[in-house]
């Protein structure tokens, strides 16, 4: 028993990501919102109209996210040339500051619930949905939309995460090639493959402005935490990993795991782009041929009329690709794909109901001539 106790408690101690909160990780938590959202505001970018909510209304979203990144690089990049910022911060310190995030998410959930509570708003954005059941309200939300000194919460949120992501797994970089002078195969590809990643959602950042997140999901504890403890945090976890376990791959495995990264991400782009670009115009050419439209409403040519959510197949191939140039000897660095796999499993049957509801005969039609859910031939 008692060398059960000490196995566990070394390896907690091990844990990169347990620690008590700190006032220090609470300051460069709260500079670093407070940079991200003050960039968001002045810097330029496409302003882009957002969904038609319930009462016709729409908002305006400033997509200005890879011009954040960029700015926030660059003034990185400054600052630890002068000595002001040191690169290995974030990964020395990971327990506490994903501790004092989860408990500033706690603070901000309830703040955003009472707010939500007392709004007498009648807009679709800004309604108050209280369903009296205190936990699911402050769980799932009460407004669709809510904002604070005028930032849209919702999407300033999801950027910070994505951007946090990116910014762990820079510093955890900077940690691994501090400490043996260089990066090894399988941390080079988990920090190309991921980077590619978050770029790429930057640049097509308007194309969020029409996902299930923004269009449908209110914004309670669930997004709070989900944005900017679960995405940072745990997306990074196979970075975290590589810093403490010596992994070498051989290079036709490292091939392999590119050409798995390159199918997926073909896919999970293409699929969200076609989606995006048949919403802006329904004859949007696809494939070569002119889009297939069912009921005039519901695009069924190119991925989408190969499963009806191709897009996430796409996405769970990128996350595996993520995970393997950690090796097979751990569970641990697999996290990522498993979590994603159930949450798009569970999502897709979620969307099916809301698109059953909204599309009625149309989507019946459509699951008629596209019956694969995610895996075609499989699901
Ligand atoms: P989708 O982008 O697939 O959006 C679903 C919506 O698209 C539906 O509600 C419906 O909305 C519309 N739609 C569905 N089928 C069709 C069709 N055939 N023709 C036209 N419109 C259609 O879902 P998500 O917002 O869930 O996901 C967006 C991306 O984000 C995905 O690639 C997903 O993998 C990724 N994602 C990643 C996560 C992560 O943790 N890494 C988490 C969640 C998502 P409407 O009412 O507008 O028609």
């Amino acid at each position: 028993m008692e060398e059960w106790t000490a196995k566990l408690r070394s390896s907690v101690e091990a844990c990169p990501l347990l620690g008590p909160p700190s006032i220090s990780m609470l300051e460069v938590l709260v500079g670093y919102l407070g940079v991200v959202a003050l960039l968001g505001v002045v810097l330029p970018g496409p302003s882009i109209a957002g969904a038609a909510l319930e009462d016709k209304s729409r908002l305006t979203y400033k997509c200005n996210g890879l011009a954040s990144l960029v700015v926030l690089i660059a003034g990185l990049g400054v600052g630890i040339r002068t000595g002001h910022i040191l690169p290995t911060v974030v990964a020395e310190n990971g327990g506490q500051l994903c501790s004092t995030t989860l408990a500033f998410c706690l603070v901000m959930s309830v703040f955003v619930y009472l707010k939500g509570c007392l709004s007498q708003s009648k807009t679709a954005s800004l309604r108050s949905h209280v369903t009296g059941n205190i936990l699911h309200d402050w769980w799932f939300g009460v407004q669709l939309n809510p904002d604070f000194l005028g930032l849209d919460l919702k999407f300033f949120w999801i950027r910070t995460g994505m951007l946090g992501w990116f910014l762990i797994n820079l510093s955890v970089a900077a940690k691994q090639f501090q400490n043996q002078g260089s990066l090894s195969l399988s941390m080079a590809l988990y920090q190309a493959f991921s980077a590619i990643y978050v770029l790429d959602y930057f640049w097509h950042e308007e194309a969020m402005t029409s996902t299930w997140d923004i269009i449908a999901e209110k914004f309670g504890f669930m997004l709070i935490f989900g944005d900017v403890v679960f995405i940072p945090f745990t997306f990074s976890i196979q970075g975290w990993w590589l810093l403490s376990h010596s992994v070498k791959i051989s290079k036709i495995a490292a091939a392999l795991n590119l050409c798995i990264f390159l199918f997926g991400f073909a896919i999970f782009r293409g699929a969200n782009k076609q989606k995006h670009k048949f919403k802006q115009d329904s004859k949007v050419v696809i494939w070569g041929q002119t889009a297939k439209v069912i009921g005039g409403r519901l695009l069924a040519s190119g991925y989408w009329g190969v499963a009806r959510h191709c897009n996430y197949l796409g996405d769970i191939l990128v996350a595996f690709s993520f995970s393997l140039p950690c090796g097979m000897s751990s569970p641990v660095p697999y996290f990522y794909p498993a979590y994603l796999f159930t949450l798009l499993i569970w999502r897709e049957r979620r969307d099916e109901a809301r698109c059953c509801e909204k599309y009625r005969e149309v989507w019946q039609e459509y699951c008629k001539a596209v019956p694969w859910r995610i895996f075609p031939g499989i699901y």
